[in-house]
């Protein structure tokens, strides 16, 4: 979805838009996004709800899972003029917003959502807080199995102990 700067009135652009974009890789497809985007003092700004999902392995066990997110975006959207000196920063006074810079007539809605809900990827993707994971000894699923490296695995420090007792 491409935006016109000229399609922005001075009291904003309400829209809505689904999406039908995946990202293969990371597993996280992009749903919708509502939103507004309406002109400030330094450029445009870009506030909505995203929804996607990401379906990817747990860390820890394995197993996939799926989960539903629906988080806020809040941009800046600055418009630079091609001939403006490129090297120029924009400085930002709240740390807490992001801001995306524009070089043309449009603003492509589509790569901002795409870039801003990669960033939205939880670091840790687990399928339970308390999952318990995989036993790196034995192989089990912890969370479904007990550990059954006691039954065959002997830490080679006690083997050493059991001879220095002999
Ligand atoms: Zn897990
Ligand atoms: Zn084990």
């Amino acid at each position: 979805m491409k935006i016109y700067f000229e399609q922005i009135k001075s009291d904003g652009l309400k829209f809505d838009t689904n999406f039908d974009f995946e990202y293969i890789d990371a597993h996280i497809v992009v749903k919708n996004f509502t939103g507004e985007i309406y002109p400030i003092k330094k450029g445009y700004f870009l506030d909505g709800i995203v929804t996607f999902t990401i379906e990817d392995k747990c860390d820890r066990c394995r197993d996939l899972v799926e989960k539903e997110f629906s988080e806020r975006i809040q941009l800046e959207i600055v418009r630079n003029k091609l001939e403006e000196n490129s090297e120029e920063e924009i400085e930002l006074k709240d740390e807490d917003l992001s801001f995306y810079n524009v070089l043309g007539d449009f603003i492509d809605v589509d790569e901002i959502i795409k870039e801003e809900v990669m960033l939205l990827k939880p670091m840790k993707w687990l399928c339970n807080e308390d999952c318990k994971g995989i036993c790196p000894g034995c192989g089990v699923d912890l969370n479904y199995e007990d550990c059954k490296c006691s039954d065959t695995f002997i830490d080679p420090r006690l083997e050493i102990l059991k001879k220095l007792k002999k």
